[in-house]
């Protein structure tokens, strides 16, 4: 039976739970315990994957195909883990399992109500997987006190009674306000927030402070006067220069000291945290600087690319360079010249998205690369513009396009070089899907292996004939204009392993020029970069080099 460490927060949102939680994972691995980290997402969504990335950030995509929050994201980077469907469960999810078996009779006639058959469908979530880890993290998204999260916080406070004494702990996350008038750190939001947590029969073993400021002792002993929490278990978390710096951070100030403590596990076993010091050296000592422009649709909200931007640091990290990262805003050169804003890079990288806006400034900028000879990392719509491209203006394909774009216009304007997937083999399945199907979890996703040609530049980089890399596309590149484009040079290095669909591309004559249908963002940790953006960056900073 796996311990259960529940996650929550206090006072503002956007706090870090999902950091913390990850960070707290890590420290626990680093002694030799097993983990596994959950999101339990108040938000009536079924999953995030119909959810704007302005709004929500990014859909992290699992193994196993599931559409999830970003903060899977960051459980994996940090522990390793592989994320799966079953680490992520929203209100609407919760809702939509209830109301099904209220419909298929399994309640027996019973009137359906929160408490128990809403709290029993998540308490049974909480315990997949019991006995597979010594540790179960989860995580409650939002704040407490916020309405719709009131079964979740009944459900883990039941879980926790059910379950032997001394099984279950509680985290809390709070903010101590600075007042810089008088100079003052304020604990009574904290306060207030262990109040509310305790009105609803929650009782926090650990309070995590986050603060701007240093936390003096006798203030952390006030809190845990106040909030009923050992001194020693009111942690101190302030800002980092990297969240990579968060284990060996919340290490130093006791973090995983105060909760194997609030399980009474004594003597704890000793941290092997090697792999974090290694990490932090590698941010520490870092040499020069590689500039790569992300040319997108999502620029203002940076969490919309997250595992990009992750994944970046990573191959940053691999080389022991900083990659600075800008944000270019694809329509701003929809219609004019990209120089202005691509000129001086290292590397330019277009990302993946869905709809048509922006994408001439993405094929542009895939234009700019391959001429300028610029290292060129495209994902999934940043493959398709790149083929959309090399059609255009290489194959002289002169109206080459994507269905997806004529699709939504409904009109008839393009060639569809990059058409929709109308079945494909998952498994032992045969999936078919129509173009008019639901936008709710109709893509292809999830893990999907991809054979690679010898002696092509992603052979090289993989150091393999294979790859298992995660999808989250509708549409692909129509193999029918396959001899057509590698005759110019654009060669189709990855095939799916049936041959029907193309999962790389690259120039041949160019040195770093490469489109993938997959996100090998998803998978890059620090101590373990996504093999494609290492050598990306390695591109990059030898043309860094050259300038
Ligand atoms: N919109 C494209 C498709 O559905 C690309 C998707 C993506 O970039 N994730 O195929």
């Amino acid at each position: 039976m796996a311990r259960y460490i529940f996650i929550t927060g206090g006072v503002v949102s956007s706090l870090g739970k999902g950091l913390t939680s990850a960070a707290l994972g890590a420290l626990l691995q680093a002694r030799g315990y097993t983990v596994r980290l959950r999101k339990l997402d108040p938000y009536l969504n079924v999953d995030p994957g119909t959810m704007s990335p302005f709004e929500h950030g990014e859909v992290f995509v699992t193994d196993d195909g599931a559409e999830t929050d970003l903060d899977l994201g960051h459980y994996e980077r940090f522990t390793g883990v592989a994320a799966r469907n079953t680490d992520s469960i929203s209100s609407g999810r919760v809702y939509t399992n209830v109301l099904e078996k209220e419909r298929r009779g399994d309640y027996l006639g019973k009137t359906i109500q929160v408490i128990p058959h809403v709290t029993n469908e998540i308490k049974d979530f909480i315990a997949i997987g019991d006995d597979e880890v010594d540790f179960q993290l989860c995580e409650i998204g939002g704040t407490v006190g916020d309405i719709e999260a009131l079964p979740f916080f009944e459900a883990i406070r039941q879980f926790s009674q059910d379950r032997p004494r001394g099984e279950c702990i509680f985290v809390h996350l709070t903010l101590l306000p600075y007042l810089a008038a008088s100079g003052e750190l304020k604990t009574k939001p904290t306060q207030h927030s262990v109040k509310e947590l305790r009105s609803i029969g929650i009782a926090p073993d650990v309070l995590v402070c986050r603060s701007e400021h240093p936390i003096p002792d006798k203030e952390r002993a006030k809190i845990g006067l106040f909030c009923n929490v050992r001194q020693d278990s009111v942690i101190p978390a302030y800002d980092l220069k990297s969240i990579y710096e968060a284990p060996m951070a919340y290490h130093k100030v006791g973090l995983d000291q105060a909760v194997l403590d609030a399980f009474r596990i004594a003597p704890a076993p000793k941290p092997d945290l090697r792999r974090w010091k290694d990490v932090e050296d590698r941010i520490h000592n870092a040499e020069g600087e590689v500039k790569v422009a992300v040319v997108g649709k999502y620029t203002q909200l940076e969490d919309a690319y997250k595992s990009i931007k992750e994944a970046l640091t990573h191959g940053g990290m691999a080389n022991r360079t900083k990659v600075k990262l800008q944000w270019v805003d694809a329509e701003l050169f929809d219609k004019g010249d990209p120089a202005p804003y691509l000129e001086g890079f290292h590397a330019i990288l277009v990302p993946g998205g869905f709809g048509e806006r922006g994408t001439e400034g993405k094929i542009k900028a895939a234009q700019y690369a391959r001429e300028h000879k610029i290292p060129y990392l495209g994902i999934c719509l940043g493959m398709q513009m790149a083929v959309v491209e090399a059609a255009r203006n290489v194959a002289g394909i002169k109206d080459a396009g994507s269905e997806e774009f004529d699709h939504e216009s409904g009109e008839t304007r393009f060639t569809p070089v990059i058409y929709h997937l109308k079945e494909w083999v998952q498994g032992n399945y045969t999936v078919k899907r129509k173009l008019g199907d639901d936008k709710g979890g109709t893509m292809r996703l999830g893990a999907y292996d991809a054979t690679l040609s010898e002696g092509s530049n992603v052979a090289r980089i993989y150091g393999d004939s294979t790859l298992e890399e995660r999808h989250r596309h509708r549409f692909e590149v129509d193999t029918k204009y396959r001899d057509q484009l590698e005759a110019v040079g654009l060669k189709f290095s990855g095939m799916s392993p049936d041959g029907r669909l193309p999962e790389i591309v690259e120039w041949e004559d160019h040195p770093w020029f490469i489109g993938v249908q997959f996100h090998p963002e998803l998978k890059s940790k620090p101590f373990e970069p996504a093999p494609l953006f290492a050598d990306f960056v390695r591109a990059a900073k030898e043309i860094e080099r050259l300038v």
